[in-house]
């Protein structure tokens, strides 16, 4: 970090903070501190935004908020413009009623984007951005730092618990949830206050043309992306996002624990797109459970389970892994690597092209059902997002294969795609944070699951009644309560 102060005489955590590009502050006059939103798409409780403000109000500038979006990203479609540009639309909002400039732009290349970069980069002081450790965010870092001379930071503004308070990589949920439980109470009930600017930009004019973010998502059919995957009925950002957190702990809180994975009720929180954009900041969604019904409610215990425990895990593989082997075989703990390996020339029962699963036409009717769901919901319930994840590990030529496969068809439809959630369970399918299990074909000693077995342990009655096709096999359900009655 440029000398002169330290993060804790600012108020910061400096364990948010990932330096990028090393460099001192420029000695010249600048106009503001730069806050490069690509991930957190939230005005409030932003560790990024506060770093900004913190260091703004440190050095006598006003802070910027600068948000791009680009038709280039992998998936790019209405669905996933669609989110991006609700989201966007409430963060100016939000950043206007704290008084904090926010620039939006919709540059068409890669090129124009870094040309934009390198000239804001030259008016601030410090460049402050987000700590996402996959997709596409790790390169634009990088890039951005080849192309500014000025100091750059990213703020983890997503977990709970500082990704990078655990050092190492995690085998698994069992040795990453006793360093984060002794870390909860330094974190959970820790609210960030909204720091207010001491400098006022409302003299600073962009130099460009700014867009608006809410007219520009009337416009979608203008942009060069994706036309099939189309707009959820549901909306992005802050305020939807806010609304589903409080529908969930009315209405679906209770009976968590219990029912969460059972397809036929629904008692998911549905919050998964939120926390990917950042629209919520996952630690005031745990806070609201806790407030809600306390902390030793069993629903309560299983919601922080899933949101500080699994969601962590999966920023904490991201971290540790480089974004090239975050989706390889080769990253896999040795035993799921080995057996997949001793196991890749066994039979499989049906292959299946790429087109035929996106097509959901499989010789399986509760596949094809959650596949469904996914193109039109945009995600899948999450019991059944196994079982269709592994299925895909059963019917594809080859385990790297299958992975690229889950990872293709769930980031181009998946409103929560694209994240490390997304990245530790594709390799969850294959072994990873998992155990061994008893041998057979094809998974080898991999954790297996059965439609079957599914079909048999739920009532999928009103799931089918959704998402099934009369073109699709018949699920067998009956068969197999019958056969246990017998
Ligand atoms: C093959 C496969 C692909 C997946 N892809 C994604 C994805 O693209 N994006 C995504 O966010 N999750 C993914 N998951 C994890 C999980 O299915 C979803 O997080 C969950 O279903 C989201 O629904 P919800 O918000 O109602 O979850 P809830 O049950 O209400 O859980 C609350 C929150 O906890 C977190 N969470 C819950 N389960 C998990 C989990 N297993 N791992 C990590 N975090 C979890 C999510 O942030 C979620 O919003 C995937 C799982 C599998 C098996």
């Amino acid at each position: 970090m440029p000398s002169g102060f330290s993060w804790s005489e600012l108020g910061v955590d400096s364990a948010r903070i990932h330096v990028v590009k090393e460099a001192e502050l420029p000695s010249g006059r600048r106009e503001f501190v730069l806050y490069w939103c690509m991930v957190n798409h939230r005005a409030e409780e932003n560790h990024a935004l506060d770093a900004a403000l913190a260091l703004g109000n440190h050095l006598g500038l006003p802070v910027v908020v600068y948000l791009a979006l680009r038709p280039d990203y992998p998936h790019a479609s209405e669905r996933l413009h669609a989110w991006a540009l609700e989201g966007m639309s409430d963060v100016a909002a939000g950043c206007a009623s704290r008084g904090v400039p926010c620039w939006m732009e919709l540059p068409r290349t890669a090129d124009e984007h870094v040309a934009r970069l390198a000239e804001l980069g030259r008016r601030a002081a410090i460049i402050v951005s987000d700590l996402f450790p996959t997709f596409i965010i790790p390169g634009h870092l990088h890039g951005a730092a080849r192309a500014v001379q000025v100091p750059l930071v990213a703020v983890d503004a997503s977990c709970v618990v500082p990704m990078q308070r655990v050092a190492t990589l995690q085998a698994g949920a069992y040795t990453l949830r006793p360093k984060l439980q002794k870390l909860w109470p330094e974190y959970l009930g820790r609210i960030l206050p909204a720091r207010k600017p001491k400098v006022s930009g409302h003299r600073l004019h962009p130099e460009f043309e700014p867009a608006d973010a809410r007219a520009a998502r009337e416009a979608l059919g203008s942009f060069d992306i994706d036309h099939d995957v189309k707009p959820l009925a549901e909306r992005g950002g802050r305020k939807a996002g806010l609304d589903a957190l409080r529908t969930f702990l009315q209405s679906k809180l209770e009976g968590y624990d219990t029912q969460r994975n059972d397809p036929g009720h629904s008692h998911q929180s549905n919050l998964s797109p939120f926390f990917h954009w950042g629209n919520l900041f996952a630690g005031e969604a745990a806070r609201a459970a806790i407030r809600a019904r306390g902390t030793d409610h069993p629903a309560v215990r299983s919601f922080l389970e899933e949101l500080l425990v699994r969601r962590e895990l999966g920023f904490n593989y991201c971290l540790h892994t480089p974004v090239p082997r975050q989706l390889s075989v080769e990253s896999l703990p040795a035993w799921a690597r080995d057996t997949l390996s001793a196991h890749q020339q066994d039979r499989r029962e049906h292959l299946y092209t790429r087109e035929d699963l996106a097509a959901a036409r499989t010789a399986d009717g509760l596949w094809n059902a959650a596949q469904r769901e996914l193109r039109e919901r945009g995600r899948i319930h999450n019991y059944l997002r196994m079982l269709w994840g592994k299925k895909i590990l059963e019917w594809s030529p080859t385990p790297q294969q299958a992975l690229e496969r889950i990872a293709w068809l769930n980031d181009k439809y998946a409103v929560d795609g694209r994240d490390p959630s997304s990245v530790a369970n594709f390799m969850w399918v294959l072994g990873l944070h998992d155990r061994p299990f008893q041998e057979r074909k094809v998974l080898g000693k991999v954790r297996p699951m059965s439609s079957l077995r599914t079909a048999d342990k739920y009532d999928l009655g009103p799931y089918l009644a959704r998402w099934a096709r009369p073109e699709d096999a018949p699920v067998k359900i009956k068969r197999v309560r019958r056969m246990a009655a017998d």
